[in-house]
């Protein structure tokens, strides 16, 4: 049996899924979109976010982990033949940030028990977010020299429970790991916003009550 060139996410961010396009006009080329009902009917995951499915690639086999969290239908996918952990956006030096923290918490214990009986060669993230100083790199810099490897370890993944459990639901910075919900970040800016503005109108209102009764004093 010829097995398609499988493209799939670990999420549906755009910055992830951007290139599908190039792979779409392309012969044996299976695309699978990253929305919730796709992922979990292709892989074969019916009682989301529990249970662990199998992509079978011949005689290599993938283990595909529901991890949300970062983004409601994210994956984790763990290759048997390199032991290689693939985490995403999930689980990356640098910014973790975390749209649901009681899902993210759950996907943190899910993913520590399943790995921990398992050899783990690297876990590598979605993007490299330090340099070689340990300092975050601007969000979305195109440009990143002297940028830190990509890789975490096991014992990385195994603490994550643990990380995920100091975050406040805002922001939470834990050694090199920046937790934040961007969510709530906006609406609290959004709030300000609206504040600043009242404010604003008020002081205004203000002043130009006061000018009017000092033009009436003066005529
Ligand atoms: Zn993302």
């Amino acid at each position: 049996m010829k097995i398609p060139l499988i493209v799939v996410h670990t999420h549906g961010h755009l910055d992830h899924r951007l290139g599908d396009s190039q792979f779409q006009p392309l012969p044996h080329v299976e695309i699978v979109p990253a929305d919730l009902a796709h992922v979990r009917k292709y892989f074969g995951l019916p009682d989301w976010p529990n249970g662990v499915a199998q992509l079978d690639l011949g005689d290599r086999t993938i283990d595909v982990i529901p991890t949300p969290g970062h983004y409601p239908s994210h994956v984790s996918y763990y290759d048997r033949q390199t032991g290689l952990f693939f985490s995403g956006d999930f689980f990356l030096p640098g910014r973790l940030i975390i749209d649901d923290a009681q899902a993210d918490l759950a996907s943190a214990n899910r993913v520590a028990d399943f790995i921990r009986n398992r050899p783990v060669s690297y876990v590598l993230g979605g993007h490299i977010e330090l340099d070689t100083d340990g300092k975050m790199l601007p969000l979305g810099s195109h440009y990143h020299p002297r940028e830190n490897v990509l890789q975490l370890t096991k014992q990385d993944l195994l603490a994550l429970p643990a990380i995920v459990s100091s975050f406040n639901g805002f922001y939470t910075q834990n050694g090199v790991f920046v937790l934040y919900s961007q969510t709530r970040i906006l609406l609290a800016l959004g709030f300000l916003l609206i504040a600043v503005l009242v404010a604003f109108g008020m002081l205004l209102r203000g002043y130009l009550r006061r000018r009017k009764r000092a033009r009436a004093t003066l005529t």
